[in-house]
């Protein structure tokens, strides 16, 4: 029987709930028993080649191309899991959503102590994907079927999702794997 498939991408993220699912250790060989990893930055699989039955996105919608991914993600996986809390609420990035973008760029290439910059240009290249006016949680951009709170959620918590997901099972997570006090 066809294994059920899986696919992960990370948004504006730091790859750490990435490291998180690499982080189930040796239960790493019986996650590849139970699905195929299909478009992921585990895998370098760059464009899906198959419907999945999961999609783990990490990371909130800071530019134009973090919202086709995310997109993306929604048409190609039955159910889509925001991992940790830059996927839930914007996380760290999502600091800059106090400030107007203008500030934010001027901060950062014109005005801060360690900038040299002596055109005095803001980078604007075609090829750089536009920033939003502010982070987006992905769920202000598609419906997300669940969240896994945490920065990052442990491996421990992903791995039961995942379990629970891909077996049919209700997703059910025990007080330990979701409080952080
Ligand atoms: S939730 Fe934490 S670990 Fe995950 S991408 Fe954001 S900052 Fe990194």
């Amino acid at each position: 029987m066809a294994k059920p498939k899986v696919a992960t991408a990370s948004l504006a993220g730091c790859f750490g709930c990435h490291m998180s699912v690499l982080d189930i250790d040796e239960r790493i060989l019986k996650l590849v028993e139970l699905v195929e990893f299909n478009k992921s930055p585990i895998n370098d699989i760059k464009k899906f080649t198959a419907r999945c039955a999961v999609g783990l996105v990490e990371g909130g919608c800071c530019n134009e191309e973090n919202v086709r991914v995310l997109q993306d993600f929604r048409r190609n996986c039955d159910v889509l899991i925001s991992v940790g809390e830059c996927a839930i609420m914007g996380g760290v990035p999502a600091m800059r959503n106090t400030l107007p973008l203008r500030e934010c760029l001027e901060e950062a290439y014109l005005k801060g102590p360690t900038v040299h910059n002596p055109a005095g240009r803001i980078p604007a290249d075609a090829d750089i994907p536009l920033l939003l006016d502010r982070v987006y949680a992905c769920s202000e951009v598609v419906r997300m079927d669940y969240h896994l709170p945490g920065c990052p959620p442990s491996a421990d918590t992903i791995w039961e999702a995942l379990v629970a997901l891909l077996t049919g099972k209700p997703l059910k997570l025990s007080y330990e794997l979701v409080k952080y006090d």
